[in-house]
């Protein structure tokens, strides 16, 4: 592919799955962290054993000053963006009456402001250039809503309809938008569940089983290869929302 990719949130999960697969493909890969500064060494260290570098860069990107630098130190050191991967998230259960305002403030600044910032700081460079392809991760629970996760639900929904927005908005600059929707991913995003309420989360789904990150970063290889895709929102999630 060979291709300069931003990935944020790369440090565990979905976003490191995807920074190593696609490093393993022969792209150049900025792999963001915020807090896991060990795990994102580790991936670095592990990629250069298998003689393959990745860059990573610790950035708060629910911030517009840490993202706005990590936007700048890749241009500088590559002249380019070719995909910006907008990954970095976190969840809580909490009842709609117990969400203080901090709570709301930091699931909106991390989940939603921050695809805002990465977005518009790439914006010009790929604009530019004539190319870019812009993958928003979201979630079923933007698609459908979700009890006790109201201020989560509402993030990943304002992301789809910034990805639909702003692939109307890109299209005539060659540049595609589009959001990866999951179900139920095994990450560490999902570590309080207990194994009962996994069982009957699995017997909610058609396809009985939980994701895996590999099943989201097959989605983002074919967005990358695609040409003619754009302001979709896919959904992973092995037919429990349909
Ligand atoms: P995860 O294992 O908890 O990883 C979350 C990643 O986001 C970490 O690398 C974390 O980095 C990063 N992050 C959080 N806040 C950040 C910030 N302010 N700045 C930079 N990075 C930040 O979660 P995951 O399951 O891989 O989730 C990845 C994305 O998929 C999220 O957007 C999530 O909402 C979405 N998703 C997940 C599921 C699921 O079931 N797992 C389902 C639907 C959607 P640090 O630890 O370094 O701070």
């Amino acid at each position: 592919m060979n291709k300069v990719i931003i990935i944020t949130g790369a440090s565990r999960g979905i976003g490191k799955e995807i920074a190593k697969e696609l490093a393993k493909k022969g792209n150049t890969i900025i792999a963001n962290y915020n807090k896991s500064e060990k795990q994102a060494k580790e991936l670095k260290e592990e990629l250069s054993n298998n003689k393959i570098n990745i860059n990573i860069y610790k950035a708060d990107v629910s911030k517009r000053e840490d993202a706005k630098k990590l936007v700048e130190y890749t241009i500088k050191k590559y002249g380019k963006i070719d995909i910006l991967i907008n990954n970095a998230g976190i969840s809580q259960f909490k009842e709609f009456t117990q969400i203080t305002d901090s709570d709301w403030n930091n699931m909106i600044n991390t989940n939603l402001n921050s695809a805002f910032y990465m977005t518009q700081e790439v914006c010009p460079n790929m604009i530019h250039n004539k190319k870019g392809c812009i993958i928003n991760i979201s979630s079923i629970w933007g698609l459908v809503g979700s009890s006790c996760e109201v201020h989560y639900s509402v993030s990943k929904a304002g992301i789809d309809a910034m990805t639909k927005s702003l692939a109307k908005e890109l299209g005539p600059s060659n540049i595609r938008v589009n959001s990866i929707a999951p179900g139920i991913i095994n990450t560490e995003m999902n570590k309080t569940l207990t194994q009962e309420e996994i069982n009957n989360i699995k017997e909610e789904i058609p396809l009985e089983k939980i994701g895996s990150t590999k099943d989201v970063e097959r989605c983002v290889e074919w967005l990358i290869e695609d040409d003619y895709t754009t302001g979709q929102i896919i959904s992973i999630n092995g037919g429990w929302v349909i």
